[in-house]
C-alpha cells in the first residue's frame, strides 16, 4: 500500500471525497494534464474459514472489480500493460491490471473464480520450487509457527529486537506473525534467512519439510486446468529467497530456473518476472540484467507506483505495483489521477 494513503477508519468520509474527485468529467479533465498511467495491483492470500492467515476479503475483491467496470475501467493483463507502456498508451483510456503472488492453492482457486467471472485477466506469480514440493515460503513458515507454537506467549530475540509475543487467540497469532515478518523483511536481505532460522529455533517447533494443511501450493495439474486466456502464470523465483542476498549463480538459477519450470508446465506463461518480496533492496542491477538475459520483457517489484508512458527513468525491469487496498476509497484513489498527483507533489 502506498504510504501516503490513510487507513480504513476514515474510509466513509474519504469515499465521498474520492467519488467527487474521480467523477468521470473531472477525471477526464485531469487526464489532460498528466501522462498516461496504468495502475497494477498486487494481491496476496484471501481470508478463508479454517485457515488463520491475514488476507483479502473475496467479497470486497468482487465488489471492487464491479465498481471499476462501472467507472469505465478496462481490465488488461500485466503483459499487455508492459507492452502498452512501451508502444502505445492512450491518454483517456482507463486501464488497470492485476497480479497475485506466490502460488498457494486456495489463493489461486478463489482468485481464478472471481477474476474469471469479471472477465478480468490475472497474472498468478508462482514460486516454482513450492509447486514442485521442494520447499515452501519462509513467510508462510513464520505464519505456521505462530499458529502452532505450544505456548501462550514467548520472549524472542531477533537481531537487536527483544519481543514478547502472544499466541492465545487467532488474532494474537496473526499479529505476532505480522510483527516477525515485518522485522525480518526490514533486515538486510543477507540476514533474513538467519533470522527465520532463529525464529524456528527459539519457537521450539519442528517445521514440516513440505507445506502443511492450509499452506499448500497449487498443484501443476490444477494450475493447468485453471489456465485460460484470462488466468496466466508467471515466474516468481524458485524458492522466494531475497535475490540480492544470493551469489551470482544462485540468483541466476532462481530467475532462469523458475522460467524454465513454467515453460515446462504451463502453456502460455507471462514474459514478466516478479522479484521475491520485491522491495528495491531485494534486487539489484544484476537481477535486472539476468531477467533480461533469460527472455523476460520486464519485471515487477512490490514498491507502489504506476506504469507511466514515456517516463524514461522508469526501468522496465523495476516496474512498481500497488498493494491491493482493503477499502474502495483507497482503490479508486490508486486507480486515478488523485494518487498520481499526490505522489508527484509529496514524493
Ligand atoms: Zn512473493
Amino acid at each position: 500500500m502506498a504510504a501516503s494513503l490513510t487507513g480504513p477508519k476514515r474510509a466513509s468520509s474519504k469515499q465521498i471525497f474520492i467519488n467527487l474527485l474521480t467523477h468521470s468529467g473531472l477525471d477526464r479533465v485531469a487526464r489532460m494534464f498528466f501522462p498516461p498511467i496504468i495502475p497494477v495491483f498486487l494481491l496476496h492470500r484471501f481470508e478463508k474459514p479454517g485457515v488463520n492467515v491475514s488476507g483479502h476479503d473475496p467479497n470486497f475483491v468482487d465488489e471492487a472489480l464491479t465498481r471499476l467496470k462501472k467507472k469505465g475501467f478496462t481490465f488488461i493483463s500485466l503483459d499487455e500493460a508492459v507492452q502498452l507502456k512501451v508502444v502505445e498508451l492512450e491518454r483517456f483510456r482507463k486501464l488497470v491490471a492485476f497480479t497475485i503472488d506466490d502460488g498457494f492453492a486456495d489463493q489461486i482457486e478463489i482468485a481464478a473464480q472471481i477474476f474469471s467471472a469479471h472477465s478480468c485477466p490475472l497474472t498468478c506469480f508462482v514460486i516454482t520450487d513450492f509447486l514442485d514440493g521442494l520447499s515452501w515460503p519462509w513467510d508462510a513458515k513464520i505464519s505456521w509457527i505462530c499458529n502452532n507454537v505450544q505456548m501462550p506467549c514467548m520472549n524472542i530475540t531477533l537481531g537487536k529486537h527483544k519481543l514478547e509475543l502472544t499466541f492465545q487467540t487467532d488474532e494474537d497469532c496473526r499479529t505476532s506473525s505480522r510483527v516477525l515478518r515485518t522485522i525480518i523483511k526490514a533486515s538486510l536481505p543477507m540476514q533474513a534467512e538467519t533470522l527465520v532460522e532463529s525464529v524456528i529455533a527459539q519457537a521450539g517447533v519442528e517445521v514440516p519439510r513440505s507445506a502443511p494443511s492450509g499452506y499448500e501450493a497449487i498443484e501443476w495439474k490444477r494450475a493447468r486446468e485453471l489456465e485460460s486466456p484470462l488466468i496466466q502464470y508467471g515466474a516468481h523465483s524458485r524458492t522466494h529467497q531475497l535475490l540480492s542476498s544470493l551469489n551470482d549463480e544462485e540468483s541466476e538459477e532462481e530467475i532462469a530456473g523458475s522460467r524454465r519450470r513454467l515453460l515446462e508446465e504451463v502453456l502460455n506463461p507471462s514474459n514478466v518476472f516478479c522479484y521475491p518480496v520485491g522491495r528495491f533492496v531485494d534486487f539489484t542491477e544484476r537481477e535486472k540484467a539476468l531477467a533480461r538475459k533469460h527472455g523476460f520483457v520486464g519485471a515487477v517489484s512490490a514498491e507502489p507506483g504506476y506504469f507511466v508512458k514515456g517516463k524514461t527513468a522508469q526501468d522496465l525491469f523495476s516496474l512498481p505495483r500497488f498493494g491491493f487496498p482493503s477499502n474502495m476509497a483507497d482503490l479508486l484513489q490508486c486507480c486515478t489521477w488523485v494518487e498520481y498527483m499526490k505522489s508527484r507533489v509529496f514524493g
